[in-house]
């Protein structure tokens, strides 16, 4: 039988009556846009961090994409962030007409490398952009540090990181804005696309909702440009106040699904993902490493098990990026692990028996060296 990196069907078995009862709810509600599902979640994953605001949207590269314009980031401004991240994050930064900037990402983690932010700022550094990546949290202190004293603005991408904390605070109520995507595979995942903007700031609020609705203040009225229609849907909204009472039982079982394969592999060969001190990872992906990563994707492809590789490219090196003037060789320590790493089947109802195959079949393929 084949195993994937990432499977959602027994989730939908063990909750199908919740999700289709979420889905009937709002077709027999009589707003089917904009209506009570979008408002009270917005209202409970505002609450779920202890924040003023949510904004829900349409998807997460959206939500970055909102945040930075509602921030007022634009043409002629200058974004920090790192290379190894999901494209997405770069495209929004893109998408807005400001210009990204890279800074590395530190070996053991493989999140953003803080020390070497303060010297990519110049005169056109408007905003610093920290992925919290695989889920676990990017140490924000020395950036706010850094944001106070030259006047920068904070926008954290937490589309892997929903209910991560770093000393003790939760993903997403650090930054004046935080986006979210709830993409399937994501820690808490829609039925589709869907994402959401956190902010506790009531101007920035008041933009993101114009921003996702066409420019409109009231209806029909257009008070900013551009606008976009970037609306979170109505049933996904639903499923998600669903799925967001069952966001800490996900966590805990990624946990155990991480502690299995500690116990299972941490004498090989294999490094292990790494904890920061004061994270608490609520691994949306669980990414090993090893020299012979494409060997060992082989020998499994051959047994019928599909991991994944997050991510191949750093996003420096890809054609579509070129006109950001970088080469092969700017970002090491991305570009080392890109080639080196691989991801672990990893979703809360990944059966025991299943991640005892990967763990034997990996043992057995290390063995033979
Ligand atoms: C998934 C993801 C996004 C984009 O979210 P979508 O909902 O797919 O648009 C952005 N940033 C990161 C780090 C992601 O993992």
């Amino acid at each position: 039988m084949a195993i994937y990196v990432w499977d959602y069907r027994r989730e939908y078995e063990a909750e199908r009556a919740d999700i289709l009862d979420a889905v009937d709810t709002v077709f027999r509600s009589g707003r089917l846009v904009l209506g009570e599902s979008v408002r009270s979640f917005e209202e409970e994953f505002a609450g779920y961090h202890g924040m003023a605001h949510c904004v829900g949207v349409d998807n997460g590269t959206n939500a970055v994409k909102i945040a930075l314009q509602a921030l007022g980031v634009g043409p002629g401004d200058e974004v920090i962030t790192v290379p190894n991240t999901a494209a997405p994050t770069v495209l929004a930064i893109d998408a807005v007409g400001a210009t990204p900037v890279f800074v590395d990402v530190d070996p053991g983690t493989y999140l953003m490398d803080t020390g070497q932010v303060a010297d990519a700022i110049t005169p056109r550094t408007r905003c610093l952009l920290p992925v919290h990546l695989y889920g676990q949290c990017v140490d924000l202190a020395p950036l706010e540090r850094l944001a106070a004293r030259h006047g920068l603005r904070i926008v954290e991408d937490c589309a892997q990181a929903h209910g991560a904390r770093r000393d003790g605070r939760l993903a997403g109520t650090v930054g004046d804005a935080a986006a979210f995507s709830f993409y399937p595979t994501k820690v808490l995942g829609a039925y589709g696309d869907a994402g959401a903007v956190l902010t506790s700031d009531d101007r920035t609020e008041r933009n993101l909702r114009r921003l996702r609705y066409y420019g409109m203040e009231d209806r029909y009225y257009v008070v900013r440009t551009p606008g976009h229609n970037a609306r979170l849907d109505e049933v996904h909204a639903e499923i998600l106040r669903r799925k967001l009472r069952r966001l800490d039982d996900y966590i805990a079982a990624r946990r155990a699904v991480a502690r299995r394969y500690a116990e299972g592999l941490g004498d090989t060969e294999l490094t292990l993902p790494q904890v920061a001190p004061g994270n608490e990872h609520v691994y949306y992906v669980y990414v090993v490493r090893h020299r012979e990563r494409d060997e060992i994707l082989r020998a499994l492809r051959e047994l019928d098990f599909h991991f994944n590789i997050s991510y191949p490219w750093p996003v420096h090196t890809m054609t579509g990026f070129a006109h950001l003037g970088h080469a092969t060789g700017d970002f090491p320590v991305t570009e080392a692990a890109a080639d080196e790493i691989f991801s672990l089947p990893m979703y809360p109802s990944l059966p025991q028996d299943l991640q005892d195959r990967v763990i034997t079949a990996l043992r057995k393929i290390l063995a033979r060296g």
